[in-house]
C-alpha cells in the first residue's frame, strides 16, 4: 500500500493531474489518492470475499486499511502541522463519501461517531485516540492534554484543538445551580444492603463519585466491596443500577465464595452474578495503575457501573519505602486517584469504591484513629470518606468523615453469612 508521504506530496503533479499508483496500478487524482486507495482496498476485499466466502476477507481489508494507517502514522511523526492538514483533507473526503468511513470504523458506537465528527479528526487521528482509550468526547474533554499526548502520541496543537472542540460540544462551562440541582435530584444510587448505612449516605451510595472506606483489619471494607458487586446488578427499583462490576484486588482477598453466599442471601442466581463481575488482580502499583487505565475501555462495552479498588494504596506503601521516596509516592498516588476521579467525570453513571488502611504509626498520629493511609492526597481525592470500626460481634460502625453534602453521622450495620445487613 502507498505510504502517507506519497499521498500527501502526491508525487509530481499539481491539482487535478493524475498520479500513477503502483499498488492500484492505475491513475489517482491528486487530493483524492487516499479515498481512491480505500475504494481499491474495498474492491479487492469484496472480490476476495466472493472467492473465499469466509470471514477472513474482512481481516484482509482490515490489514490493508491498517497499512494505510501505518503510513499516515509515519507521516504524522514527521510534521505535526501536516497532520492537521492531512486530517482535514481526509475528513472532507470521507464526508463526501460516507460509505468509505464505514470501511474503517465498523463500530456504530455513538461516542466514537461523535469523536469522529470533531473538526480535524481523520481516520489516523481517530485510530490513535481509540487505541489510547479516548473514544468519547467526555474522555477527551476531561483528560489533561499531557496525558492524551503521552498515551496517543498526537501533537499538542492537535490535542488542544480536540479538547476545545469536545468541551464546546459538551457545553462544558458555567451552568446555573438550578441545573446542577435538577441533575443531582436524579442521581442513581446503590444500596449497601443495610438501611442504616444507606441512610448515612443519604439513600445509598451515589454514582459519579469516588467513595473511600477506611479502617483497620476486619472492619468490613472488603465485605462491603463484595456486597456492592452483587447489589449493583439489581434492577433500579431494588436499589441496584442494572449494571456490572469491575473488581481490582490488590491484596488477594477477593472471594467468589462470598459472592455466592451474598447472591443466595438475595435469592439471586450466583452464576449470573459471578459472570458479571470482572476481576483483575493487581500484583504491584504499576499494574494497578495500568488496570485502571484499561478499565476506561471496558466501562461502556461491559456495562460497568461499579469499580472497586481494594485496597487503594497497599502496593504503594510497600513499594515506596523510606523518606526519600515519599514525594514520588504521593505524586504517583495522586495521579492514580485522578485517573479514577476522571472516570466518574467521563461516566457519571459510574460509582467508584476504594478501600484504605489506617495509618499504623502511633508516634505520628497518636490518639487519632481516623487517619487514613496516604495522607492528604487520598483525602482530597475521594469525594466521600467513611471510617469503619468494629462494634460488638458481627456489628460494625461506619462514620461519615467527609462528604460535600452529608452530615458527620454514624451508622451501625452487621456482617453475616448473607452479607451486609442491619
Ligand atoms: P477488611 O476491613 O480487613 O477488608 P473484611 O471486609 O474482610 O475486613 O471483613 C472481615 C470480617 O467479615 C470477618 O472478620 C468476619 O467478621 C466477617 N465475615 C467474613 N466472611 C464472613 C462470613 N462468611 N460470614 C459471616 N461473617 C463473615
Ligand atoms: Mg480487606
Amino acid at each position: 500500500m502507498a505510504k502517507a508521504s506519497e499521498m500527501n506530496n502526491g508525487g509530481q503533479s499539481g491539482n487535478g493531474e493524475p498520479y500513477f499508483c503502483k499498488e492500484c496500478k492505475r491513475n489517482h487524482t491528486k487530493g483524492k489518492i487516499y479515498k481512491e486507495h480505500l475504494k481499491f482496498a474495498r474492491f479487492e476485499t469484496d472480490k476476495k470475499e466472493i472467492e473465499e466466502e469466509s470471514e477472513s476477507s474482512e481481516k484482509g481489508l482490515e490489514s490493508e486499511v491498517e497499512e494505510i494507517f501505518e503510513g499516515l502514522d509515519e507521516e504524522e511523526k514527521e510534521d505535526e502541522d501536516d497532520i492537521i492538514e492531512l486530517n482535514e483533507m481526509e475528513e472532507e473526503e470521507l464526508d463526501s463519501d460516507p460509505d468509505s468511513s464505514k470501511v474503517i470504523i465498523n463500530d456504530a458506537n455513538m461516542c466514537v461517531e461523535a469523536v469522529k465528527r470533531l473538526p480535524g479528526v481523520g481516520e489516523a487521528t481517530l485510530k490513535k485516540l481509540i487505541k489510547a482509550g479516548f473514544s468519547s468526547l467526555e474522555s477527551i474533554a476531561y483528560t489533561p492534554p499531557k496525558i492524551i499526548q503521552n498515551e496517543s502520541g498526537l501533537g499538542d496543537k492537535t490535542i488542544a484543538k480536540l479538547i476545545k472542540a469536545s468541551m464546546s460540544q459538551l457545553k462544558i462551562g458555567f451552568k446555573s445551580a438550578e441545573d446542577v440541582w435538577e441533575y443531582r435530584k436524579n442521581i442513581s444510587r446503590i444500596t449497601t444492603g443495610s438501611q442504616e448505612l444507606d441512610d448515612l449516605f443519604g439513600g445509598g451510595i451515589e454514582t459519579g463519585c469516588v467513595v473511600e472506606f477506611f479502617g483497620e483489619f476486619r472492619t468490613g471494607k472488603t465485605q462491603i466491596a463484595h456486597q456492592l458487586c452483587v447489589n449493583v446488578q439489581l434492577p433500579m427499583e431494588d436499589g441496584g443500577l442494572d449494571g456490572n462490576a469491575l473488581y481490582i484486588d490488590t491484596e488477594g482477598t477477593f472471594r467468589p465464595e462470598r459472592i455466592v453466599q451474598m447472591s443466595e442471601g438475595l435469592d439471586l442466581d450466583h452464576k449470573k452474578i459471578l459472570k458479571n463481575i470482572i476481576f483483575g488482580r493487581a500484583y504491584n502499583s504499576d499494574h494497578q495503575i495500568l488496570l485502571i487505565k484499561e478499565a476506561a475501555n471496558l466501562i461502556k462495552e461491559k456495562n460497568i457501573k461499579l469499580i472497586i479498588v481494594d485496597s487503594l494504596i497497599g502496593h504503594f506503601r510497600s513499594e515506596y519505602v523510606g523518606r526519600g521516596t515519599l514525594a514520588t509516592r504521593q505524586q504517583t498516588i495522586n495521579t492514580h486517584l485522578h485517573d479514577l476521579l476522571r472516570l466518574t467525570d467521563i461516566f457519571p453513571e459510574l460509582c467508584i469504591i476504594v478501600t484504605n488502611q489506617v495509618q499504623s504509626k502511633p508516634d505520628v498520629f497518636y490518639g487519632n484513629p481516623t487517619v487514613a493511609a496516604g495522607g492528604n492526597i487520598v483525602a482530597h481525592g475521594s469525594t466521600i470518606r467513611v471510617y469503619l470500626r468494629k462494634g460488638k460481634g458481627e456489628q460494625r460502625v461506619a462514620k461519615m468523615i467527609d462528604a460535600p453534602h452529608l452530615p458527620e453521622g454514624e451508622a451501625v450495620f452487621s456482617i453475616t453469612e448473607n452479607g451486609i445487613g442491619d
